[in-house]
């Protein structure tokens, strides 16, 4: 995949494939044939609707789960490893470098536990002996997501929902990682606290020069946050591009017809919506041909047939549609 000058590749994920097994001898297939670059200081915006991958790609990066087939080349100081070959050790150590940030504030946090044993007990796993060092890191990680380090002694029933997610992104940050994978990250909070919330892991991401993998199905939140966008839809990418080129000049019916469901705070801007009819299908039994044909309005015969492939159609800008196979059709 060419997506031009973007400087050096973090992780290098190609063809990956996350199944899983279900009843009656079926396979759900979570995430299947994913291959994606994703570089050094950028946010990667993963988006699509609930049940299309998302978490799971994340976790699979994460080797939380261990995918069925592909690679997840890792860049360790100039090497590309990969993760899903690593042995214990150096899993281990994969683990300082890349950490995640879970969705519900609530239930990341040990309630029975002070703040300060939550944020010991990784620092003791990594090898960090001198409590005072430790206490050191985890007043710099606290500092950083703006909480008084002596709040530490406090229990996470103590804290609002913003703080506690602020919590577990100074948890995150206190073993010092390169790359942050959030899974909706704001999602659980109020609106005026997300933008505070996302607002601070900017300012993080500046100044230590994170990479972030962004997942969520706030389009508004995703378009505010990243600097490239990936939509999948039933375990596949259906697009990929620049932020801007994606809202400016969405390619996939699938992605115009989220892009349009976005709420315009102006009485004056007409908006021509595109309802996407019918459910999401199983991934169990996915559709043949294009798995969106069941609910696509520009349906052809060969999309029920044939399966599109991701492929160019501007400088760094994929998409998986047939409309789109010779860059002539346009909808
Ligand atoms: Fe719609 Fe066909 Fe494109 Fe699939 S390949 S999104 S069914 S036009």
């Amino acid at each position: 995949m060419n997506n031009g000058n973007k400087g050096e590749v973090v992780f290098d994920i190609r063809n990956l494939c996350t199944w899983f097994p279900a009843k009656k001898g079926n396979v759900v297939k979570a995430v299947d044939d994913v291959s994606l670059k994703v570089y050094r200081g950028e946010t990667l915006g993963i988006v699509g609707e609930s049940g299309c991958g998302k978490s799971t790609l994340g976790k699979s990066v994460m080797h939380l789960e261990k995918p069925a087939k592909g690679q997840v080349l890792y860049n360790y100081d100039g090497e590309m490893k990969d993760v899903t070959k690593l042995n214990k050790k150096e899993l281990f150590e994969f683990r300082k470098k890349v950490q995640m940030v879970f969705q519900d504030p609530y239930s990341a946090l040990n309630p029975m536990k002070r703040v300060y044993t939550s944020f010991h007990e990784p620092l003791k796993i990594h090898g960090y002996k001198d409590q005072a060092e430790r206490e050191q890191m985890i007043a710099e990680a606290l500092e950083m997501v703006n909480i008084q380090p002596d709040y530490m002694l406090r229990y996470p029933h103590e804290f609002s929902g913003g703080q506690r997610q602020r919590l577990c992104i100074a948890r995150a940050l206190e073993i010092k990682p390169d790359v942050l994978i959030c899974d909706e990250p704001v999602s659980a909070l109020d609106v005026s606290i997300q933008a505070q919330v996302l607002n601070l892991m900017k300012s993080i991401q500046k100044k230590l020069n994170l990479t972030y993998l962004f997942i969520a199905h706030d389009l508004s939140v995703v378009q505010y946050m990243s600097d490239r966008i990936v939509v999948m839809y039933l375990g596949k990418v259906v697009e990929v591009a620049d932020c801007r080129e994606l809202y400016d000049s969405p390619k996939h019916p699938y992605t115009r017809a989220l892009l349009t469901a976005i709420p315009v705070p102006d009485i004056h801007r007409k908006q021509k919506r595109e309802i996407l009819e019918g459910e999401v299908p199983s991934p169990i039994n996915r559709p043949a041909g294009c798995a969106f044909h069941t609910r696509c309005r520009h349906c052809m015969e060969e999309c029920r047939m044939k399966e599109p492939e991701l492929h160019e159609v501007k400088d760094g800008h994929y998409v998986a549609c047939h409309l789109y196979r010779d860059e002539a059709g346009k909808i």
